[in-house]
């Protein structure tokens, strides 16, 4: 970007980072700065879908300890549509939310929702590689080409079509501070030709996008910058994660942009996922943050962080404490069992979250069998507390240089309560 419009980007987003770890490890804690505000990192980020954490208001997401939250840009794009969110004055006035915002691409959704995630796709890998990973007796819903997705809305079953031009263009009428560039999503059951495939395409995409956004910042100078992250693909191969950080880094806009941060997306399996991270941090430049996509469980988190993920989202949380799934630093257990029937204590006796300083398990347990709504608000507040102190916890614990030892206490609380 040049003059008027990189000042602009300069002046309010920015990373910094404050401490790193020790041991060459490409962790570290930094701050964000967007124009609603500023994240202290490692930070979760909580989902709210449809531009609300479901069951719960912003106010207590605050009270919270939520520093940013992230929507999606697919279902907003479905409804309300973009145009009522950009009236209202972007995502955070529209929901109520004063504090920085995230939106993702849409790819996700529109390729594995459009298709039924984990009905009609398979993303775990099962020693087989295949490219057609549609199962049996279901359609296909979303066709992916050079140029974008067609996809039909798992709402109505309406035809829609994503490019990398209209998810910036979504993205800017959303108006969150930072939002990704349109990727394609790939499954582990991918081949190898395939992935590679996809990388190219995926390249080109955010090459698009990066113009489309250029081209949309100066246009709409009237609103607050966004900053726009590339998201990096490659699945478990070593070599084309690489291949694809230094790519996306090399990137630039007709104007001369690029990226602000990268997103670390797609396929991978619990046991690789730090390595992964690691081979994209030790490529990506260290000034820029990395978000690390749909990820929430303890050790997840400390793999992640330790090989230099900056900020998580995660929907998990919130949807499992509609299921009654309740975290501990001991693992998780459910509340709808029968063993809580009597049980006067509050879930968690270690979490300062309001639903633990003033509910008991007996009453959440009666709410879940009544079918009350309020089950859902108070196991979404509990969940969601723990994770984003987790989190807190993690990066208090690089800042205070003890790191190691608060990650094996921890871990080993985590596995030994299963
Ligand atoms: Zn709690």
């Amino acid at each position: 970007m040049v003059g008027v419009e990189a000042a602009r980007a300069q002046e309010s987003f920015s990373f910094t980072v404050k401490t790193r770890l020790d041991g060459g490890r490409a962790g570290r804690t930094g701050v964000i700065d967007t124009p609603h505000g500023q994240i202290a990192t490692p930070a979760f980020v909580p989902v709210g879908t449809k531009a609300t954490v479901k069951a719960v208001l912003p106010e207590t997401m605050r009270e919270h300890g939520a520093q940013a939250l992230l929507a999606n840009a697919y279902h907003l794009y479905l409804q309300p549509g973009p145009d009522i969110v950009d009236e209202a004055g972007g995502l955070g006035r529209f929901m109520n939310w004063p504090g920085p915002t995230f939106t993702d691409s849409g790819g996700f959704q529109v390729m594995s929702l459009g298709v039924g995630f984990k009905k009609v796709l398979a993303m775990e890998a099962v020693g087989v590689a295949n490219d057609d990973v549609i199962a049996k007796g279901k359609e296909r819903l979303a066709t992916v080409d050079d140029d974008g997705v067609t996809f039909r809305s798992h709402l109505d079953g309406s035809k829609h079509r994503f490019t990398p031009e209209v998810s910036m263009g979504i993205q800017h009428q959303l108006g969150a501070d930072i939002m990704f560039a349109f990727d394609e999503l790939t499954t582990l059951l991918n081949t190898r030709g395939y992935q590679e495939k996809s990388l190219r395409r995926t390249h080109e995409w955010a090459q698009r996008c990066i113009d489309e956004h250029e081209r949309l910042t100066a246009a709409r100078s009237h609103r607050p910058y966004q900053a726009l992250f590339a998201v990096i693909q490659g699945a478990q191969y070593e070599d084309l994660r690489r291949k694809a950080c230094r790519d996306l880094e090399a990137i630039r806009g007709a104007e001369g942009g690029e990226f602000d941060g990268y997103g670390i997306g797609g396929a991978l399996e619990k046991h690789n996922l730090g390595a992964i991270v690691g081979w994209c941090c030790q490529e990506l430049p260290e000034h820029k943050p990395r978000h690390m996509l749909g990820i929430s469980e303890p050790e997840d988190m400390f793999a992640a962080i330790e090989n230099g993920a900056d900020t998580f989202d995660c929907v998990n949380p919130s949807r499992v404490a509609r299921n009654a799934a309740i975290y501990r630093e001991d693992g998780r257990f459910n509340i709808n069992t029968s063993r809580f029937r009597r049980d006067f204590t509050p879930i968690d006796d270690e979490c300062d979250c309001y639903t633990c300083g003033h509910y008991t398990r007996a009453y959440i347990h009666h709410l879940f069998k009544a079918k009350e709504m309020l089950a859902a608000t108070l196991c979404t507040i509990h969940n969601e507390r723990f994770t984003i102190r987790m989190v807190d916890r993690i990066r208090d614990s690089i800042d205070g240089g003890y790191f190691d030892a608060f990650k094996e206490e921890s871990l080993a609380k985590w596995r030994g309560g299963r």
